[in-house]
C-alpha cells in the first residue's frame, strides 16, 4: 500500500478572549490536518503545535521523503524520519540526497510533524483493515471515562470566578473536572482550590493542572495547602526546567499523586519519569510530538509500572489506546465548554458522544474522524 500523496491544512479558529493558563496566553483554537493516502484511502492525522506554518512545511518535506513508501510499515516510516534528527555517515550538505541532519532548533517542530503523520498512517491501517484502532491494538469498545478542563483565566478572573464554571461542568453531567491553577499567589491558588472543592460535589473528581507555574518548595507549599480539598493529581506541577530527580523529592513530599508527560515529546524522556517513581498518571501527548506509535510504547511502559495513562487532550485519538490497556487505561481529557477549544467541534462531525461523564466512541474504521470540509475552508490559515 503505497504513499501517493501527504498534505498539511493549519487551521486556526480566534477565541473570543484571550484565556491564559499560569504559563502562557490561548488566543485560538488551532491545529493542523495531515492528510495521507495510499491504496485508494486517506488517513488523517491531528496535531497541536507551532508555529503552524513550520510544522506544515516539515510535514510536506516528509511527505517527499515517504513517498512510495509501505504505508502500513509505520514503525519503519516513523524511524526513518525520526533518524534524520541525528549525523548520519556523510549525510552533511544533504549529500545523501534526504535532508541533512536536522538542527538542534527545529527538534519540536519535528517531532510534531512526524505525529501528525503517524497518527494519519494509523488511521490508514484501521481503514485498510476496516476496523477502529483501538480493535487493531486488541482493546475493546466501552465508555470511557472522562474529565472537563477549565479554571483558565480570562483578564478578569478573581479567586473565587472558576468555581461556577467547574459546577457547570458538573452539571452537565461530568463526574470529574480539572482546574488551571498557578496564576496567582500560592496563598490565592490555596483559596482558589478550596472554592471550587466547595462548589461541587464531595465524590466529583478534582484534578490540578499547574502548567509549570512552581519552584521544588513553592510547590511542596501548594501541594499541602491543597492536601485537604481531596486533590485526585498535580499535573505538570513543576517548572519546565526541573526533572525527575525533583519529582521524586516532590512525590516524596506529598501525598498527592504527580502527573507528567504532555511536554515530552519523545519516549527517552517519559522513560525517565516512569522509571524514578514520582508519578502516578501519564500524559503524553501523540498529537503534540512523535505520535500514536510512540504513545504505545510509552504506555506499555507505563503498565510495567503501575503508572494510570491518561492522555491529554484529543479524545478522539486517545481514547483508542485507553481501550487497549485493560489495567491502565483510566481516562481522557475533554473540554465540556467550546469556548476553550471550539475548533476540533467545527472540523470534526460525530467527534466523540458524552455521556454520563463517560466519551463513547462509535465503531468506525481508524479514528474515526470525519471532516467537515467547509469548516477546514474556513479556518484555513
Ligand atoms: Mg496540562
Amino acid at each position: 500500500m503505497k504513499i501517493t500523496a501527504v498534505r498539511a491544512h493549519a487551521l486556526s479558529y480566534p477565541l473570543d478572549q484571550a484565556l491564559w493558563t499560569a504559563h502562557e496566553a490561548l488566543k485560538d483554537s488551532s491545529l493542523i490536518l495531515v492528510e495521507v493516502e495510499a491504496g485508494g484511502l486517506t488517513g488523517y492525522g491531528i496535531i497541536h503545535g507551532a508555529p503552524m506554518k513550520a510544522i506544515a512545511d516539515w510535514v510536506v518535506r516528509f511527505g517527499e521523503i515517504i513517498d512510495g513508501d509501505d504505508a502500513l510499515a509505520h514503525e519503519i516510516i516513523w524511524n526513518k524520519l525520526f533518524m534524520l534528527t541525528v549525523p548520519r555517515p556523510r549525510a552533511m550538505f544533504g549529500a545523501d540526497g534526504l535532508v541533512p541532519p536536522i538542527a538542534r532548533s527545529a527538534r519540536a517542530q519535528v517531532m510534531a510533524a512526524i505525529g501528525g503523520i503517524d497518527i494519519a498512517l494509523w488511521d490508514l491501517k484501521g481503514k485498510a483493515a476496516k476496523m477502529p484502532v483501538y480493535k487493531l491494538l486488541g482493546g475493546q469498545n466501552r465508555p470511557v471515562f472522562t474529565y472537563s478542563t477549565g479554571g483558565y483565566y480570562p483578564r478578569d478572573a478573581t479567586v473565587h470566578s472558576a468555581a461556577e464554571e467547574m459546577a457547570a461542568f458538573v452539571a452537565m453531567g461530568y463526574r470529574a473536572v480539572k482546574l488551571k491553577t498557578g496564576g496567582f499567589s500560592v496563598e490565592e491558588e490555596i483559596e482558589r482550590v478550596a472554592a471550587v472543592r466547595a462548589a461541587i460535589p464531595r465524590d466529583t473528581l478534582l484534578m490540578l493542572d499547574l502548567n509549570a507555574a512552581y519552584g521544588l518548595n513553592d510547590c511542596i507549599r501548594f501541594a499541602r495547602g491543597v492536601e485537604p480539598y481531596d486533590i485526585t493529581w498535580l499535573e505538570e506541577p513543576l517548572h519546565w526546567y526541573l526533572q525527575p530527580d525533583d519529582y521524586v523529592q516532590l512525590a516524596a513530599a506529598t501525598r498527592i499523586p504527580l502527573s507528567h508527560g504532555e511536554r515530552e515529546i519523545h519516549r527517552f524522556t517519559v522513560r525517565d519519569f516512569i522509571e524514578c517513581g514520582a508519578i502516578k498518571y501519564l500524559q503524553f501527548d501523540s498529537t503534540r510530538a512523535a505520535g500514536f506509535t510512540e504513545s504505545i510504547k510509552v504506555a506499555q511502559l507505563a503498565e510495567q509500572h503501575g503508572v494510570y495513562v491518561v492522555p491529554h487532550h484529543s479524545p478522539e485519538i486517545h481514547a483508542h489506546l485507553v481501550l487497549a490497556l485493560p489495567d491502565v487505561g483510566y481516562c481522557v481529557e475533554s473540554h465540556g465548554s467550546a469556548v476553550r477549544d471550539p475548533l476540533p467541534h467545527h472540523v470534526f462531525r460525530d467527534r466523540v458522544t458524552f455521556r454520563d461523564g463517560h466519551i463513547h466512541l462509535a465503531d468506525t474504521p481508524g479514528f474515526g474522524l470525519n471532516i467537515d470540509w467547509q469548516a477546514v475552508e474556513r479556518y484555513r490559515v
